[in-house]
């Protein structure tokens, strides 16, 4: 929420040749009611403290930065630090964006929310803010993540929320965000639509970066006091890539910190069948923006796989392929059986399960901790809990309740 004179986007929502606002004329007079809001409430100090305010008392920031013992030995190379973003309130990253979208939600007078959602962290985030302030709240789910986050589905319903499960396309995340889309597109009176990660049209991959930057925020301070510098790298996973940049902006003015996104290599990326646009896509238009995408000759969208439902994305968001074209910020991928394994690595080294999103960063760092030395410092951004994926997991491992 700093501001940065400097900072993308520009004037018209772009990151260099990225992002911008391809919508139907009906969702302009929204996409801009809603960037006058936030443009004028982000600096104001009563928006400000109630932000931060929401996220102690209610979230538990700050998160802490843990030091990982006993990956760092396996490793032998380097300390590695963990941003435990799973221990907030709802297991994940995604509660510090609708905290702070719900407070625009307020100021703008509306009383209905939607929100589309993968591994339906995204959909329990939205529905535990809208309980909070008694708000009517939508949730849009493929019916094939309906299925494998059933607990979530659940959850979800226990707060109060309906679930819309949708069958179109590939049932999974980028044919909610369609139907989602939709529903805005009729509703958008009365409606506030929550983007769950930095992608849409503008101003949304600018908002979500901003509300989700008080995790590099606070890394930048720990680090300070931890090691005493700042990390040699910072390394987390990409599905539409909101924890990656909420962890990633801060330091982008910080050339010496490498900044690495991992994205779902699924089956492998020589394969074709991952879920790795910025690894294995070009450029494109999807849900609103330009961006790295995974198309067909004719443009047509690909089908994706990943074991994880939130990374299961064809497109990803416009200012990580800004930061791939400039070489700032590295994108990386590991297959789902590389993930697994991490999954498993992780749960019985540290005591910390980590989402099978989180757990695409880790399996990294079997290939990353050879560029550093006993003296580095990595930091690994624990974007959620693994609670909701022990189904699936036991499922691939086997094993039948
Ligand atoms: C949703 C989710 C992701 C992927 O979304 P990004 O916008 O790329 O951060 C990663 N990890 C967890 C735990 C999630 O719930």
């Amino acid at each position: 929420m700093k501001p940065n004179k400097k900072s993308l986007p520009d004037q018209n929502g772009f990151f260099g040749d990225y992002g911008g606002k391809f919508v139907p004329e009906t969702l302009m007079f929204a996409l801009e009611q809603l960037e006058q809001t936030y443009n004028k409430l982000k600096d104001n100090n009563d928006f400000k403290k109630q932000f931060y305010k929401d996220l102690s008392e209610f979230v538990g920031r700050p998160s802490p930065l843990y030091f990982a013992q006993r990956l760092t030995k396996h490793y032998g190379t380097g300390s590695i630090w963990l941003k435990r973003e799973d221990l907030n309130h709802t297991g994940a990253h995604k509660i510090n964006n609708t905290i702070g979208q719900i407070l625009l939600a307020k100021h703008m007078g509306k009383k209905r929310i939607i929100a589309e959602t993968g591994a339906g962290q995204h959909g329990v985030a939205t529905a535990t803010v809208a309980a909070r302030l008694g708000l009517e709240c939508h949730i849009y789910m493929g019916a094939e993540d309906v299925q494998r986050q059933s607990l979530n589905v659940y959850r979800i319903k226990l707060l109060g929320a309906q679930v819309h499960s949708v069958d179109s396309g590939s049932a999974t995340l980028k044919d909610a965000l369609n139907e989602a889309l939709r529903d805005w597109v009729t509703n958008v009176d009365n409606t506030y639509y929550i983007i769950g990660s930095v992608t849409g049209p503008h101003p949304y991959p600018m908002i979500v970066r901003d509300f989700n930057s008080v995790v590099g925020e606070e890394l930048i301070s720990q680090s300070q006091d931890l090691f005493n510098g700042m990390p040699d790298a910072i390394v987390a996973c990409v599905g539409g890539g909101s924890n990656a940049m909420g962890i990633f902006y801060p330091f982008i003015n910080m050339t010496e910190t490498r900044l690495i996104g991992v994205e779902a290599g699924g089956e492998g990326v020589e394969t074709g069948e991952h879920a790795a646009p910025l690894n294995d896509g070009s450029p494109g238009v999807l849900h609103g923006a330009l961006s790295y995408l995974m198309q067909d000759d004719s443009g047509q969208v690909k089908s994706t796989k990943s074991v994880s439902a939130g990374l299961d994305y064809p497109g990803v968001g416009p200012e990580h392929s800004w930061l791939k074209d400039t070489g700032r910020a590295e994108y990386v991928a590991v297959s789902d059986g590389d993930a697994l394994k991490a999954f498993h690595q992780v749960s019985e080294f540290e005591g910390i399960i980590p989402a099978l999103e989180t757990a695409h960063a880790f399996a990294y760092l079997d290939e990353l901790m050879k560029d550093f030395n006993s003296d580095s410092n990595i930091v690994v951004n624990v974007s959620g809990r693994g609670d909701k994926d022990i189904n699936t997991v036991a499922e691939i491992d086997g094993i039948k309740f």
